[in-house]
């Protein structure tokens, strides 16, 4: 994102020009207002000193531009850093100024029904899952676009990533062949410069799309001799005087049917309407040096420039903590809790390994008494097993489930998708089927029948280990006498998923793959504790991995071919596009077609995120039976699916994943005893991505890519992809945040040591707060 100083730069190079050309008003076409229409709008001082530039005598007009960069002359003060400033409130900012204003202060807690939004507000609002004025302001943008000066196209590299405003001059469309619709709009920028956009099958955007109307769009450039070509990803339409140029814009997730102008609307009504309280007191946010809540919550979703968003994105971020740490350390009121009490031998250990066909490593042997300890204990085991994938957590958690069977206990292992519940239940019944144990299978694609019976058969006792989806905590499972739960990956669960799965206080072991510095690890997950696989089993062949530009695409699926012609299979993943479920399916699919090209030997299926649980199911099982080579995928694979005879993945557009999100993506192959390849296409070629993709290239352990992705990222940086995989952290980054969490962390303390019910009149909003937070993680839908 460019500084106001970039800008300031960018705004003099035609005033420049202007003055050499003898200030003839044709350094820009249509005109020196035009530019300053949408260019100068940081600048309001420029603005008025170019006023009626056209009208102007070419004497005036000189010192019109002489003036102009005199106020645009570089400057080589930093911008002072004051991190306690009190915000001031953009109602005195003009562009977002509002009628809404004058209506009288309404508390936060207020439903938002209560307010008038508009026509069809209510269902957008049900849609977006937001209730009260409070959850409107804290819906935080996804990510911000710097509009405030948008680039000039002879400024746009090749394969970088653009944002283009302009007003359509025309459109076309045409079908190439067969199912594939492309539509071009040529859009004329304030520079007078024309650029064209496509759209690739996506035959609604062509309603829409009248001349003359005025478009933001985003989308990868590319440059062909002097001319650029947008694909569009996100397009927003604009008026004259919008929240959506001009300035710092927030993006925001959103659904088909919304417009970002209607929830940027709404915000800024919102923003109006709630009185400006704040739930820290100044003394708090002094020791901490954080804003107040107005301006940060002004600054994140409308902020005058990047010290003020970074300012915003700090505090609320240092809230996110806090009311974290306060949920924990209220949570801990009742943790002493009795759990299971399990003889957990050191004779039943070895007896299951006995009949492994390898030998447990060190670390696994390690974790398991930590494991078998806890479980020996009177105490409820609270147990986090952490371990890079394929460190053979499952292979852990397997025996732990045995020793609870040697104790005729019952055990359950909750997995977060069907594809993961399936395939730990082929895993256990291999680990266990053999020692006796009875392995069932509890998921929602069963049919009512089958159901009912294995529902049957768990609260009868006929069933000693059950694997499943959140089918197992449902109403009806009653469980015979479950003594051991294992959770996977449970970050992706609710919190009141998982108490529901506690209710009968059996002992608890959550599985992750997530790398989480051990520091931070008490703060993500609570009263858990740690046990950490840091080894790989031997004999792994680690993966290769190669960073490639998408100019040299052809080649890699010349490679990916000869894997497949020596019976081998591959993964192919394109990134999510935000914002749209319709445009992740077009993206597989699009790209299925593409192969077809490119492998036209290879047999392609397609997995996305659109498909039923069942639908997904079934082309997982049948790319394991091998009925065809290439999977091409949404991330939806990205936990834990096992095809161990795929040893190739490619990764279209890296540059859009995160690093530990690469890293999990990547760990799908390599998981037979065959030389992996792992192939990173990027599509943004700037030195940047590949810098941070190198990351990836160069190392295959999870907790070097997590430090060296946080070293990587500077402050100031707006923020991108989440990594946290927590569902509480909207900014937070566990990887980064290590300073604020710690701050964070004592605040929480102090505040519950003086009043440990939170009942102090003066901590009525945090209470609040509190609750509001609480209850969304607790609601939250799961998968
Ligand atoms: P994770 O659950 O951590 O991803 P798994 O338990 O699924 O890892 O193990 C990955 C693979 O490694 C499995 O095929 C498993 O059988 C194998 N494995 C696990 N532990 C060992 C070990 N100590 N030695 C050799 N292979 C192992
Ligand atoms: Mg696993």
């Amino acid at each position: 994102m460019p500084t106001l100083s970039d800008i300031q730069d960018k705004l003099r190079r035609p005033l420049e020009l202007e003055l050499a050309q003898g200030c003839q008003n044709r350094a820009v076409s249509g005109g020196m207002e035009r530019l300053l229409d949408s260019f100068a709008r940081p600048f309001p001082k420029v603005r008025e000193a170019l006023r009626g530039y056209g009208e102007l005598q070419p004497d005036r007009r000189q010192e019109a531009v002489q003036a102009a960069l005199v106020l645009l002359a570089p400057t080589d003060r930093p911008a002072p850093k004051v991190p306690t400033r009190v915000e001031t409130r953009p109602a005195q900012n003009a562009s977002a100024g509002s009628p809404e204003t004058d209506a009288a202060p309404l508390p936060p807690g207020t439903e938002l029904s209560r307010v008038n939004f508009g026509p069809g507000a209510p269902r957008k609002f049900a849609a977006l899952g937001l209730h009260t004025l409070r959850d409107l302001l804290h819906n935080y943008p996804r990510r911000h676009e710097d509009r405030r000066a948008l680039p000039s196209l002879a400024q746009v590299e090749d394969g970088q990533k653009v944002t283009v405003e302009g007003v359509v001059v025309s459109k076309s469309r045409r079908t190439p062949r067969p199912g594939m619709f492309i539509l071009e709009a040529t859009l004329e920028n304030p520079w007078g410069e024309r650029v064209k956009c496509t759209w690739f099958n996506q035959a609604w955007v062509e309603k829409g799309l009248r001349e003359g109307l005025r478009l933001i769009v985003s989308g990868r450039a590319k440059r062909f001799g002097r001319s650029v070509q947008v694909a569009v990803e996100h397009m927003e339409s604009v008026g004259q005087d919008s929240l959506s140029t001009g300035r710092i814009t927030s993006v925001y997730d959103a659904k088909e049917g919304i417009s970002q102008d209607f929830v940027r609307r709404a915000t800024q009504t919102a923003l109006n309407r709630v009185p400006p309280g704040d739930y820290l007191t100044p003394r708090w946010r002094t020791q901490y040096a954080l804003t107040d809540l107005p301006g940060a919550l002004w600054g994140m979703h409308f902020p005058h420039d990047e010290a003020q968003l970074e300012r915003a994105n700090h505090r609320l971020r240092f809230d996110e903590y806090l009311f974290l740490e306060l949920r924990v350390l209220l949570q801990g009121e009742d943790a002493v809790l009795l759990g299971k009490r399990f003889s957990a031998s050191d004779r039943d250990m070895q007896a299951f390994e006995a009949g492994l066909p390898f030998r447990f490593t060190n670390a696994q042997r390690r974790v398991l008494y930590e494991i078998a300890d806890d479980m020996r204990a009177e105490r409820q085991m609270a147990r986090l097993l952490q371990g890079d994938v394929g460190s053979g957590k499952t292979a852990v958690a397997a025996c732990a489930l045995y020793l609870a069977w040697r104790d005729h206990y019952q055990g359950a292992l909750m997995a977060p998708t069907e594809i993961l519940a399936r395939q730990h239940y082929a895993s256990l019944s291999g680990y266990l089927g053999g020692l006796g144990v009875r392995v069932g299978l509890l998921i929602g694609a069963l049919g009512a029948k089958q159901k009912t019976e294995v529902q049957r058969q768990i609260a009868e006792g006929e069933l000693d280990v059950v694997v499943g989806t959140q089918a197992l905590i449902q109403e009806n499972v009653q469980w015979h006498n479950l003594g051991l739960a294992v959770v996977d990956e449970e970050h992706r669960f609710g919190v009141m998923q998982r108490r529901k799965l506690l209710a009968g206080r059996p002992d608890v072991l959550v599985m992750s793959a997530t790398p989480i510095p051990r520091s931070l690890a008490l703060t993500s997950y609570g009263d858990l504790e740690l046990s950490v696989i840091d080894e790989l089993p031997p004999g792994r062949t680690p993966i290769q991995t190669k960073l490639i530009q998408d100019t040299a695409r052809r080649q890699s699926y010349g490679f990916v071919m000869k894997q497949i012609r020596e019976g081998r299979q591959a993964y192919v993943v394109t990134a999510l596009i935000e914002e749209s479920e319709t445009l992740e399916l077009l993206a597989a699919t699009q790209l299925a077609d593409d192969l077809k090209v490119l492998l036209p030997e290879a047999r392609v299926g397609l997995l996305h995120g659109r498909m039923s649980a069942q639908e997904k199911d079934e082309v997982m099982d049948s790319f394991r039976r091998r009925d065809f080579d290439v999977l091409v995928s949404t991330t939806v694979i990205e936990v834990g699916v096992d095809v161990a005879n795929a040893t190739v993945m490619v990764i279209e557009n890296a540059e859009r994943f995160g690093l530990s999100q690469l890293h999990q993506l990547r760990g799908r192959v390599g998981r037979g005893s065959a030389q992996s390849y792992c192939i990173l296409v990027a599509g943004e070629h700037s030195q940047k991505t590949r810098k941070r993709l190198k990351i990836i290239e160069d190392s295959t352990d999870g907790f070097v890519i997590a430090e060296a992705d946080l070293k990587l990222r500077g402050h100031g940086e707006l923020r991108g992809t989440r990594q946290s995989g927590l569902d509480e952290l909207r900014l937070g980054d566990l990887a980064s945040d290590l300073e604020i969490i710690e701050q964070a962390r004592e605040l929480a303390k102090h505040i519950l040591k003086h009043d440990p019910t939170l009942s102090h009149p003066g901590l009525a909003y945090l209470k609040a707060e509190l609750q509001a937070r609480s209850s969304q993680v607790a609601y939250r839908e799961v998968i």
